[in-house]
């Protein structure tokens, strides 16, 4: 027989545990003796590759083939990196990192690994959970379950430290996630999550990068050194620094510049604990949202534990005490919490499927956990008759016609924080067309809001074979999806009373999704509208490479979208700017020429760095031009040359251009403001937000869709109601 393990694929680092024959669940070394197995690969031209340690010293030394953080990018499409003619995925590359953790863990323990608990952030949804379990499978693992992180490290602490009733926050600070999760320990050793939040662009990397800006500072204060390279050198001597500073009050980093020889600059603990209080403020705000949707204040809760690589940092310790008014607790190792609860999970007796009857009411979940308690059990026993519930942490929801037949809204069907399993089915009208092939389309939202625009689309389901009502009365069409207990989401569907699901294809989510954004009136009298030229502008410097740069190149082409139906002449044109500006699309009523140029915006093709601004190059262009007048500045970080970025802007603003300036990111706010001018100012707005803010901009400009949004699709005419569910895949009935 061989063995269960619990493995935390990291962002920075993985490891993986087992409980032992002494009955305690402890880390496996890898075959180097080490706890911890970097998360890096590095890449061969013979194809070959390592993994870990080695690896990781390679990425420092900057050397070719590497590839890092690559779990920050799960369930984005496309390509992460290529090396030597070959694409590698977010997913490919968490596969070869799993069948290596596989590898080793078996050549130590001389055991055969016959099944696993993989660990994801909290905040994973179904875009990211799915290409997870996938990449695990194809490693050649038996995946037990997928578990939340913190979950697992819930589980590490009750194994430890169970208290009936206690009710313990999880803080779990990552290299590139945060995690929120609220647990409750209840009676027959059991613990409930009863609540999980967090931001899955918030970790250790921006405590680098904030560093890395302290670091290039004090080498321009020292010695008037401007070169661009220095960030990316201070960006890779950062993450020393910051973990020097976990143990002293001062740590120095080295660099060797061109014409100047070497230089050592010092950065005290104070220092960098200032430069990064925004970021510790942001978990604050996190922690103060999930208190106050459960009604409760820090009294309410009994422990802190602390979890993950950067709680390591002295100023979270004193931030989580100064802010709750305790210690929080680190006795658990952060950095195999994790791994060692997965373990713990692996080798639980209940099953993952623990919840037989299912519905939203969590009143009514009961786990069916069988079977009296040995009076004298070993210690393996004891540890696997603990049980475990779960929560989802996004809400789910789809496409569907609203109630006066005008437009889109998103049919919420399963909420956030809703128990794990859990299966919620609508049932809605369905005029059937007598040619028979008769479809419907699902599009599956992940997001709160009604607003369709506000939400992400995860994925479409073509529903086949529903069959024609020859009464030409609406047949019922039931629509169930099911969270597992891997988070992970199935979608069925069933035509009225019939017990057999409709065949159900799943594609990726539309490319363009306006046409279901609803809430937009019909186009004001057209040919009225006066002229509009806009100009746009996008920070391409290096600390835009990945996520952010892709959703600003979606937000900017939803806008352009946008004015498809301007009823007037309008003119978009774009550049982008970072140590100088380029303009990559001259003013132009083409708007999908615009939208190409658009396409093809690369970070760092204007420099790494942002010594430059778009102001002068707005001013050429529009300051005589007609009608209204407007320049879109999206930022996500600090400009060198603020004010005079600012003087410029102000130029502008004297010459009737209304200046929009957007931040995300570390943007600043007060830049931000410095910068604009006119009725819409400046919005600064999480990554996430950015497309659908460049939408509402787009309207307030006079943009927007109008009579396209009316458009009904797949014969529904009623919004759905909630029905009777069916057994879901893989459910025991
Ligand atoms: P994890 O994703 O939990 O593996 O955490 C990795 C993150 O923890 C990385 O950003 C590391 O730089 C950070 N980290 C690890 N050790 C320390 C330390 N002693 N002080 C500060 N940060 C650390």
């Amino acid at each position: 027989m061989g063995i269960k393990v619990g493995i935390d694929l990291g962002t920075t680092f993985c490891a993986v545990a087992m409980i032992g024959d002494d009955g305690k669940a402890a880390v496996i070394p890898n075959e180097m003796g080490e706890r911890l197995t970097p998360s890096v690969i590095q890449f061969f031209d013979d194809g070959s590759y390592i993994v870990g340690a080695d690896a990781k010293e390679a990425l420092d030394y900057g050397e070719e083939g590497c590839a890092a953080v690559f779990k920050r990018s799960m369930g984005e499409s496309g390509v992460y990196c290529s090396f030597y003619g070959r694409d590698y995925t977010a997913q490919s590359l968490s596969e070869i990192m799993l069948r290596e953790l596989k590898k080793q863990a078996e050549k130590v323990t001389g055991q055969r690994i016959d099944e696993a608990v993989v660990t994801v952030p909290a905040y994973f949804g179904e875009l990211q959970r799915e290409p997870t379990l996938r990449a695990a499978k194809d490693a050649g693992l038996n995946v037990r379950q997928l578990v939340s992180e913190p979950t697992a490290a819930a589980m590490n602490y009750a194994a430890d430290h169970f208290r009936e009733n206690a009710k313990v926050l999880i803080y779990d600070l990552g290299g590139g996630t945060f995690d929120l999760t609220l647990v409750q320990m209840k009676k027959n050793d059991r613990v409930d999550v009863i609540r999980t939040t967090g931001n899955s662009m918030l970790g250790g990397k921006n405590w680098d990068e904030e560093l890395a800006k302290l670091l290039v500072q004090k080498i321009e204060e020292d010695v008037e050194y401007t070169e661009c390279d220095i960030h990316t050198h201070a960006l890779r001597e950062a993450e020393k620094v910051k973990i020097a500073l976990s143990s002293a009050m001062k740590a120095r980093a080295h660099f060797t510049l061109d014409d100047y020889g070497s230089c050592t600059v010092e950065v005290t603990r104070e220092e960098f604990d200032d430069a990064t209080a925004h970021l510790r403020e942001k978990t604050r705000g996190l922690c103060i949202n999930l208190l106050d949707s459960m009604k409760l204040s820090w009294r309410d809760i009994n422990a802190v534990v602390l979890v993950g690589g950067s709680t390591r940092m002295p100023q979270i310790k004193k931030f989580i005490k100064q802010m709750s008014g305790r210690e929080p607790l680190s006795r658990v190792n952060p950095d195999e919490a994790v791994a060692i609860g997965a373990a713990i999970m692996a080798n639980l007796k209940a099953q993952p499927y623990a919840v037989q009857k299912i519905t939203n009411d969590e009143s009514v979940i009961r786990t069916l956990r069988k079977g009296s308690v040995p009076a004298k059990e070993t210690a393996v026993e004891s540890l696997q008759k603990l049980s475990v519930s779960d929560v989802v942490a996004h809400t789910l929801g789809k496409v569907t016609v609203n109630r006066d037949g005008t437009g889109y809204k998103n049919q919420i069907i399963i909420r956030e924080n809703s128990v794990i399993p859990v299966k919620v089915a609508v049932a809605e009208q369905f005029y059937t067309k007598d040619e028979g092939g008769n479809e419907s389309e699902i599009i599956m939202l992940q997001g709160s809001s009604e607003n369709v625009r506000e939400c992400t689309a995860v994925c479409r389901y073509i529903v086949s074979g529903i069959e024609h009502d020859p009464t030409h009365n609406p047949t019922i069409l039931k629509v169930q999806y099911s969270y597992d207990a891997n988070g992970i989401v199935h979608v069925q569907a069933r035509q009225g009373d019939s017990d057999k699901d409709l065949p159900a294809k799943k594609l990726p989510a539309p490319d363009d999704m306006s046409r279901y954004y609803e809430g937009i009136s019909a186009p004001p009298a057209k040919a009225k509208a006066e002229p509009l030229r806009i100009m746009m502008a996008v920070d391409v410097s290096g600390s835009m490479t990945g996520r952010p740069m892709e959703e600003a190149k979606k937000a900017m082409c939803r806008f352009i979208d946008e004015f498809s139906c301007y009823p007037g002449d309008v003119k978009i044109g774009a550049m982008a700017v970072s140590d100088r500006t380029q303009v990559v699309c001259e003013l132009t009523n083409d708007l999908t020429a615009c939208r190409e140029k658009v396409g093809e915006i690369e970070v760092c093709m204007t420099g790494l760095c942002n010594e430059a601004d778009p102001f002068d190059e707005i001013l050429n262009r529009l300051a005589v031009a007609r009608g209204k007048k407007v320049g879109v500045v999206l930022a996500d970080g600090v400009w060198s040359y603020r004010d005079k970025a600012i003087t410029r802007a102000k130029r502008c603003a004297a010459m009737g251009i209304n200046i929009i300036g957007m931040g995300f990111g570390e943007a600043d706010e007060e830049f931000l403001k410095a910068i604009s001018s006119g009725e819409i100012g400046a919005i600064k707005v999480e990554l996430d937000e950015l497309t659908p803010t460049f939408g509402k901009i787009a309207q307030e400009l006079g943009g927007g869709r109008g009579g396209k949004s009316r458009r009904l699709f797949g014969g529904s005419k009623t919004p759905p109601t909630e029905c009777e569910t069916w057994p879901a895949p893989g459910e025991q009935t």
